[in-house]
């Protein structure tokens, strides 16, 4: 199977994956002509969409997909998401014939009430939950909800290559670097990041592996992130240190 980030809107990315005869899904195609280019380019042939959660840079191109490849559309049980063939939900299965794939289906709330992730063939392709180095903002969870989401994401194979909503990394960096200066690791990914990015790549899919060595929303439970907390006054426990890092992420300027 062969995995392609599609670069969409302003930093999103609509990810790709086909088989070598061309058999092709998209997670999240936030802009249909975006998939279309790819597919003509490719002679790739439209199999199935899969939707994470109901915002407009994710679902915006999913109708005329639809309508045009006459394809199954995956995604949550949400009223904001008209565009759905099959409803899944936490521990459903989808199975696709081609390209041959099945994901396991895991809740994830916290960026919104009914946001998904799907599981399946080495990755996690998890929206706007968990970002390369970040996390998305609580636009609708609570932070008891989002740090069970990244705890489920935390416990999947350390192999697993991380697909993300967005090129955010480099801007996740300056503030993962404000947490934990001294991670060697974190440095090294920075320089890794900036030297991708210059060169037009994406920084994405990163291994899960690599993001619990450097991510600090992964990373409550390390004494960097105690300390970072506790020179702030958060003594509390870990949905708090949770808490505290997503509002600073939030006011955050470089
Ligand atoms: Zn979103
Ligand atoms: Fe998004």
């Amino acid at each position: 199977m062969h995995l392609v980030p599609l670069p969409a809107l302003t930093d999103n990315y609509i990810w790709l994956l086909h088989d070598d005869e061309g058999q092709a899904v998209v997670v999240d195609p936030g802009d249909a002509a975006v998939v279309e280019q790819a597919l003509d380019r490719r002679q790739w042939r439209l199999r199935g969409v899969l939707l994470t959660h109901h915002h407009n840079d994710h679902i915006g191109g999913a109708a005329a997909l639809r309508q045009h490849h006459g394809v199954p559309v995956y995604g949550p049980l949400d009223p904001r998401i008209d565009c759905l063939t099959h409803v899944v939900g936490d521990g459903d299965r989808v199975t696709l014939t081609a390209p041959e794939l099945t994901f396991e289906v895991l809740s994830i709330p916290g960026h919104t009430r009914t946001h998904i992730g799907y599981v399946g063939a080495g990755l996690v392709l998890c929206g706007d939950t968990l970002f390369s180095l970040g996390c998305g903002r609580l636009f609708e969870g609570t932070p008891a909800q989002m740090l069970d989401s990244l705890d489920r994401l935390a416990a999947l194979p350390g192999s697993t290559r991380v697909c993300a909503g967005h090129e955010y990394t480099q801007a996740n960096g300056l503030f993962a670097n404000e947490v934990e200066p001294n991670n060697p690791t974190l440095q090294q990914r920075r320089r890794e990041v900036a030297r991708l990015r210059a060169d037009g790549q994406a920084s994405l899919p990163v291994t899960l592996a690599a993001e619990q060595a450097t991510n600090p929303f992964l990373r409550v439970d390390t004494d960097a992130v105690i300390d970072w907390c506790a020179r702030r006054g958060v003594d509390g426990d870990r949905v708090a240190r949770f808490a505290a890092l997503r509002a600073a992420k939030d006011v955050f300027r470089a």
